[in-house]
C-alpha cells in the first residue's frame, strides 16, 4: 500500500483503537463497575497511549510526506491537511507536560467533586489554581495571536476567537435581557405538566424508544442505555450509543434528553462510512455538533407542530398524568421561561445568560485578570446582573459545573454556539421546505434528515464551523436568527 491509501489504512487503525476507548469509556459510565475503576484507568491509560505513540510516530510522518505528493485529489488534500493541523498541535505538548496535565486534572476533579458536596470553593482553590497554571503554559506552547484564552478555545471550536465571541455575547445579552423583562411583566409561566405527577419508568422507557424511532435514529446502528447523565458516543458510525436519564416525576427530563442526545447520534450515524478514520468521516467540532442536539430538542422538539404530533402519545402512555390536559399545554410546559442558579436545568433563553457569564469568567481567569479566590465573589455578582437571582451557596454557584475541574477551560461558549447555529439551520430548514411545520406535526421527518444529510453530515470535519454555516444558509453566522426565533416563539405564549 502506498500514498493515500495507506494513509487511510494507517487512519483506520487510529480509529480502531478510539473505537476500544470510547467503548470502554461508555461501559463505565453506564455499568459502572466499582471495583473495576482503578484498572479500566490504567487499561484506558494503555490505549490511549499506544494511540499518541501511532499518531506521532506512525501517522505523523506519513501524513508530512503526504502532503507534498504530486497527484493528490482536492479531497485528499482536504484530509490530509486537516491531519496535518491536529498532528502538530498534538506534538507541541510533551509527553511529560501531558502526564503533568493529567495528573493535576485528576487531583482537581476528585477535590471538586468534594468541594461541591460541601459547598466549599476554598479547598478547591488550590487544585484549580495549579490547573490553571497548567492551562496558561499549554497555550502558550499552542501559541495563539491576541490571547492565551484563544489557544485553549481553539481545541474545542477550531478557529473561534475570544474576541469574536465576546462580540457574540455583547448582540445577544441585551435582547435576551428585553425579552426576559417582558415575560417576567406577564403573568408567571403555566406550570410544567411533565413534572410533580406519577410517568412510570418503564412507560417512559418505552416511550423515549418510540420517540426515538419517529426520530430516525437507527437501532440497528446504535444502542439505548440509561446513565445518571445522559450522554452519547460513538464507537463509530455503525455503533452510536446514547444514553437517557429516567425520573418517575420527571417526564420532561427523560423525553428531552432522549431528543437531544438522538440529535448527535444521528449527526454520528450520518458520517460517511466508506471514509470510517478520516476526517471526512469525524464530526466538524463541538458547536457544530451541539447545534445538531440543539436544533432537534428546542427548535423541532419544542416547536408547536411537534407537541401536537407527540401529545396524544403522551397521553396513551400516561391517561391518568395528562388526560385532562391539550398539546398546547405540552407546549408551554416545554417552552417555560423562568431565570435559575442550575445551568443544566436552564430554559431555552437564559441559558445564553449563564454561558455569557461563564466566559466572561474563565476569559480572565486564563488571562490572568481575575484571581482564584476572587471567582466566587465575581460569580455571584454575575449571577445577580444578568438573572436577578441570589446565589445562597457554591454548590448551586460556582462549583455547579464539572467542566473547569477538568481542565476544560474554553468549552462553554461552544454550547451557546451550537444554539446560533441551530437556529440559523432551522431558518434555512423553514425557507427551503415548503411544508415544514405540516411535515413535523405529521411526524414526518424525511426532508429534515435529508437536508442535514447534505448539508452538515457529509461534510464531515472538511470545512470549519462558519464555512459549514456559510454553505448551508447563504450566510455567516447570523446571531439575529436565534433571537428572532426566541421572539416569535415566546411572544406568543406568553
Ligand atoms: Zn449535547
Amino acid at each position: 500500500m502506498q500514498g493515500f491509501e495507506a494513509y487511510h489504512h494507517q487512519k483506520k487503525i487510529i480509529a480502531d483503537l478510539e473505537a476500544a476507548i470510547n467503548l470502554l469509556q461508555w461501559d463505565q459510565e453506564v455499568n459502572n463497575i466499582k471495583g473495576s475503576l482503578a484498572r479500566r484507568a490504567s487499561q484506558l491509560g494503555t490505549l490511549s497511549a499506544i494511540k499518541q505513540h501511532k499518531l506521532i510516530n506512525e501517522t505523523y510522518p506519513l501524513v508530512q510526506k503526504l502532503c507534498d505528493a504530486p497527484n493528490l485529489s482536492t479531497f485528499e488534500q482536504k484530509n490530509i491537511e486537516q491531519d496535518l493541523k491536529d498532528l502538530k498541535k498534538i506534538t507541541r505538548l510533551s509527553v511529560e507536560f501531558a502526564a503533568q496535565l493529567a495528573e493535576a486534572c485528576s487531583w482537581a476533579q476528585s477535590v471538586w467533586e468534594e468541594a461541591k458536596k460541601e459547598s466549599n470553593f476554598k479547598i478547591f482553590e488550590e487544585p484549580l489554581e495549579k490547573l490553571l497554571n497548567l492551562k496558561r503554559q499549554e497555550a502558550e506552547y499552542y501559541g495563539y495571536d491576541t490571547e492565551p484564552y484563544d489557544a485553549l478555545l481553539d481545541i474545542y471550536e477550531p478557529g473561534a476567537q475570544a474576541k469574536q465571541i465576546a462580540e457574540l455575547f455583547s448582540s445577544l445579552i441585551p435582547p435576551i435581557k428585553d425579552l426576559l423583562s417582558h415575560i417576567q411583566k406577564k403573568t408567571k409561566p403555566a406550570e410544567d405538566i411533565l413534572i410533580n405527577q406519577i410517568f412510570p419508568k418503564e412507560k417512559q422507557w418505552a416511550l423515549g424508544i418510540d420517540t426515538l424511532k419517529h426520530l430516525g435514529f437507527n437501532f440497528e446502528k446504535g444502542h439505548v442505555g440509561v446513565s445518571s447523565h445522559p450522554f452519547s458516543i460513538a464507537i463509530s458510525m455503525e455503533d452510536v450509543r446514547i444514553t437517557t436519564r429516567i425520573d418517575e416525576n420527571n417526564l420532561h427530563l427523560m423525553l428531552y434528553s432522549t431528543i437531544h442526545e438522538c440529535g448527535h447520534a444521528l449527526y454520528e450515524q450520518g458520517l460517511p462510512p466508506e471514509y470510517y478514520g478520516l476526517p471526512v468521516a469525524q464530526a466538524c467540532s463541538l458547536s457544530i455538533h451541539e447545534s445538531q442536539s440543539r436544533l432537534w430538542e428546542n427548535n423541532i422538539g419544542r416547536s408547536l407542530a411537534f407537541c401536537e404530533f407527540l401529545f396524544p402519545q403522551l397521553v396513551a402512555y400516561f391517561p391518568d398524568a395528562l388526560q385532562n390536559y391539550t398539546a398546547y399545554h405540552f407546549y408551554q410546559s416545554v417552552n417555560r421561561v423562568e431565570p435559575s442558579l442550575i445551568r443544566i436545568l436552564a430554559d431555552e433563553l437564559t441559558y445564553h445568560l449563564h454561558i455569557a457569564l461563564r466566559f466572561e469568567l474563565e476569559r480572565s481567569l486564563i488571562n490572568g485578570q481575575l484571581k482564584v479566590k476572587e471567582l466566587p465573589e465575581a460569580w455571584n455578582q454575575l449571577i445577580k446582573e444578568y438573572l436577578g437571582l441570589e446565589v445562597p451557596n457554591d454548590a448551586q454557584g460556582v462549583l455547579q459545573d464539572i467542566h473547569w475541574s477538568l481542565g476544560s477551560f474554553g468549552y462553554f461558549p461552544t454550547y451557546s454556539l451550537g444554539s446560533l447555529y441551530a437556529a440559523q439551520f432551522y431558518n434555512t430548514l423553514q425557507k427551503q421546505i415548503p411544508n415544514l411545520q405540516e411535515d413535523i406535526k405529521q411526524g414526518k421527518f424525511e426532508s429534515i434528515h435529508q437536508w442535514l444529510q447534505e448539508n452538515i453530515y457529509s461534510k464531515g470535519r472538511l470545512y470549519t464551523s462558519e464555512e459549514i454555516c456559510q454553505a448551508a444558509t447563504g450566510e455567516k453566522l447570523n446571531p439575529q436568527h436565534f433571537i428572532d426565533y426566541l421572539k416569535n416563539k415566546l411572544e406568543t405564549i406568553y
